[in-house]
C-alpha cells in the first residue's frame, strides 16, 4: 500500500511540475523531496546510505549477468548457436527427406494438421529470409530457390551448414538467432510427426496396398445410375454377410449380469450380456444403417455333427448333445445351454463354415459371419465363456483342408481368444494373435492366462501371439499395439487367408470389458486388417462375430468396423457417444516390453 501511495505522490507530483514548465519543475520538485524527507523518520545520513547499498545492490547483479553471459554461456554468439542451429537444420532435412516418403494410412487426418502446422513455419522462415534486410543469406536463397523441392532444399542446407555460414557480423547472428527461433517451432513439430509416423510404422507397401485395395473391392458397379445420368458411375464394395435368424433362439436366462442366479432381493434382473437383442440391432443396423448398400446378405445353415469334429473331440460333442436331449443345462459358468441353444450353436458354426466357403470357392473377398452364441473361446473338449462351438477355428480348419497353407486369425474381442489358440497351439500354419484385457485365467474352463508366455508349443512355437493389454488402452494404444505387435508377425508370416474375430466388448462402454475403444479405433482396425489382407492374402478376408455386449454401442462399433474394411475415405455413421480421454502412455510402454520379448522370444520375429 505504502508502495502504491508513493507511486501515486510521484505521478502527481510530476503532473504538477510539467505544468509549472521548466523552471517551476525544479522548484516544485525541490519542495516535494524537502517534505518528503521532513516527514519520513530518515535522516538525509541515513537516506545517503540507503541509495548507496541499492546502488551496489545494481552494479554487483549486472556485474554477474554480464560475467555469465561472456565468459560461461556465451550462447548469444559462436559454436553454440551454430551448433544449435545445425542440429535443428538437420532434423527438418530429416523430416523433410524421410516423413513425405513414408506417411501412413493410418492417422493421415494427425498427419494432415502436422503438415499444416510445419508448413506454415516454414512459410514463415521464408518470408523472413526473404526480406530485403536478410535476403543476403545464402540459406534464404536455398528455400525460396527449392520451394517446390523439399529434398533438394534439405540437402543444400546440409551442404551449407558445413561450411559454417554463420561466421558473419552481428546483423547476420541477429538474424539467425530469429531463424533459429523458427526452426525450434519446426524442431516441435517434426518430433511430434515422427511420434505419430513411429504409430503407424508403415511402409511404402501400405500406399501401394491401399490403391490395390481401391480396386480389387470394386466389385459392383451398378449401371442403373450410371447410365443416362451426368453423375459419374456409383461404384460400391460389398460385404458378404452370412447371417441366420435360428440363432436369436439361443435364450442364456436371467440373473445377476452372467451367472444365471437370482438372489430374491432384487426387482429386476439383467438378461444374459449374451442376448439376442445385441445382435438384433447388429442385424438392423446393417440392413437400416447408411452402410446397408454395402451389404450383400446371405442365409447360413446349420453345421452337420462330421464338421465339427475337424476342430471338436467327440466326447465333447457328444456331451453337449446329450445335454441337449435332456433340456439343457449350464455347462460352465455363465454358460448356459438352453433349449434352442444347440440348434443355434450349430447354425452359427454352419454359417462360418458356408462364409468361409464363399472365400475359398472365389466368390467374394471380404465375409462376415453375423453369429452367436459367440465361439473364440470353446476349446477342441471344453465350452467356455458362453461359446460352445468355436466357429472361427472350425472355419479356420477348413481353410486348412481345402489347401490354405497359412492362416492367420487376428482376435480383438475383449478377452483371450483361448479356445482358437488352443485349437492350433501345435501348429505352425496357424498364427493366432489375441489382442485382449490382461484378465488372466478364470477357472476350470478358461485355465489359459493369455499372458505373453503362452507362445504354442513343437512346430506351433512362435505361432501363438498374445498382446495382453492393460485396461483402458483406448484407441491410439490399440494403434499401436496393431502397428508394432500385430503388422510385423502377419507381414513375415504373409498369410493365404485372415480371419479377424471381432468382438465389440472392447468398446469404452461394454459391461464385460475394459479397454475404452469407440467407433474410430474399430474402424482403424478394419481398415488395418483390410489392409493386411489386401497385402498378403489377395484380400481374402473373413471377419467372424464374438462378444460385444452393450446393446446399442456394439452395433455401432461393428457399423465402424465394417467401414473401416470398406476402407471409405470418411466415416459413414457419427459416433453417438464416444468420447473418451485417453492416456496412451503405459499401454505404450506395455507394447514396448511386449514387442520386446516378443523379438527375443519368437523365432518367426527374429528371422529376416
Ligand atoms: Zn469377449
Amino acid at each position: 500500500m505504502a508502495t502504491g501511495l508513493a507511486g501515486v505522490l510521484g505521478v502527481s507530483t510530476h503532473r504538477i511540475a510539467t505544468f509549472a514548465g521548466d523552471k517551476g519543475k525544479a522548484i516544485v520538485t525541490s519542495i516535494f523531496v524537502f517534505v518528503i524527507v521532513s516527514l519520513s523518520d530518515n535522516t538525509p545520513k541515513q537516506l545517503l546510505e540507503m541509495a548507496h547499498e541499492r546502488l551496489l545492490t545494481i552494479i554487483i547483479g549486472t556485474s554477474i549477468a554480464v560475467f555469465v553471459s561472456i565468459c560461461l554461456r556465451p550462447v548469444w554468439i559462436g559454436q553454440d548457436l551454430h551448433n544449435q542451429i545445425a542440429a535443428n537444420i538437420e532434423k527438418l532435412s530429416q523430416f523433410l527427406e524421410g516423413n513425405f516418403g513414408k506417411m501412413g494410412t493410418l492417422s493421415w487426418t494427425v498427419h494432415g494438421n502436422l503438415l499444416g502446422l510445419c508448413a506454415y513455419k516454414i512459410k514463415a522462415l521464408s518470408v523472413y529470409l526473404l526480406h530485403p534486410a536478410q535476403v543476403r543469406y545464402e540459406l534464404g536463397r536455398i528455400i525460396v530457390d527449392n520451394e517446390r523441392d523439399v529434398e533438394n532444399a534439405a540437402e543444400c542446407l546440409k551442404s551449407v551448414l558445413r561450411r559454417n555460414p554463420w561466421d558473419g557480423d552481428q546483423v547476420e547472428i541477429m538474424a539467425a538467432t530469429t531463424v533459429a527461433s523458427l526452426l525450434i517451432d519446426v524442431e516441435n513439430i517434426c518430433e511430434a510427426v515422427d511420434e505419430v509416423a513411429s504409430l503407424d510404422r508403415v511402409t511404402s507397401s501400405w500406399n501401394k496396398a491401399e490403391e490395390s485395395t481401391n480396386k480389387c473391392m470394386e466389385v459392383v458397379v451398378t449401371d442403373t445410375e450410371a447410365k443416362g445420368s451426368s453423375s459419374p458411375a456409383v461404384v460400391k464394395r460389398v460385404i458378404d454377410v452370412f447371417w441366420h435368424e435360428g440363432m436369436l433362439k439361443h435364450e442364456a436366462g436371467n440373473g445377476v449380469f452372467d451367472s444365471g442366479k437370482d438372489p430374491g432381493f432384487l426387482d429386476v434382473l439383467d438378461k444374459h450380456p449374451e442376448n439376442a437383442d445385441r445382435i438384433r440391432n447388429m442385424v438392423s443396423i446393417l440392413k437400416r444403417g447408411p452402410i446397408s448398400p454395402y451389404i450383400s446378405w446371405n442365409i447360413g445353415q446349420p453345421a452337420l455333427i462330421p464338421q465339427l469334429l475337424s476342430f471338436h473331440t467327440p466326447e465333447y460333442i457328444n456331451e453337449l448333445v446329450e445335454a441337449d436331449k435332456e433340456g439343457g443345462k449350464m455347462i460352465c459358468a455363465g454358460t448356459f445351454l438352453n433349449p434352442g441353444s444347440w440348434d443355434a450353436a450349430l447354425l452359427a458354426a454352419g454359417t462360418t463354415l458356408s462364409a468361409m466357403k464363399h472365400l475359398l470357392d472365389g466368390h467374394g473377398k471380404v465375409a462376415y459371419a453375423l453369429v452367436r452364441p459367440p465361439g473364440h473361446h470353446a476349446q477342441p473338449s471344453q465350452a467356455d465363456g458362453y461359446c460352445f462351438l468355436n466357429n472361427a477355428g472350425l472355419a479356420v480348419q477348413l481353410a486348412l483342408d481345402s489347401g490354405c497353407n497359412k492362416v492367420a486369425v487376428i482376435d480383438v474381442d475383449v478377452h483371450y481368444g483361448n479356445g482358437t489358440a488352443e485349437g492350433f497351439y501345435g501348429s505352425n500354419k496357424v498364427l493366432t494373435i489375441s489382442l485382449h484385457m490382461n484378465h488372466g485365467s478364470w477357472g476350470p474352463s478358461h485355465p489359459q492366462t493369455g499372458s505373453v508366455h503362452e507362445l504354442g508349443k513343437g512346430e506351433g512355437y512362435g505361432y501363438n501371439l498374445n498382446i495382453p493389454l492393460p485396461n483402458g488402452t483406448g484407441n491410439n494404444g490399440y494403434s499401436y499395439a496393431f502397428s508394432e505387435l500385430v503388422v510385423p508377425p502377419i507381414q513375415k508370416f504373409d498369410p493365404e487367408m485372415i480371419v479377424l474375430v471381432i468382438g465389440q466388448d472392447s468398446n469404452a462402454f461394454d459391461p464385460n470389458g475394459r479397454q475404452c475403444l469407440t467407433m474410430d479405433g474399430y474402424r482403424e482396425i478394419g481398415k488395418t486388417v483390410n489392409l493386411l489382407a489386401t497385402i498378403h492374402s489377395d484380400g481374402r478376408l473373413l471377419i467372424v462375430q464374438e462378444g460385444g455386449y452393450h446393446v446399442t454401442y456394439s452395433a455401432y462399433c461393428l457399423h465402424a468396423t465394417l467401414e473401416g474394411v470398406l476402407n471409405l475415405p470418411f466415416p459413414l455413421l457419427p459416433d453417438p457417444i464416444g468420447y473418451y480421454p485417453e492416456d496412451e502412455s503405459f499401454p505404450i510402454k506395455i507394447i514396448e516390453s511386449i514387442k520386446k520379448f516378443q523379438n527375443e522370444e519368437v523365432p518367426l520375429l527374429r528371422s529376416s
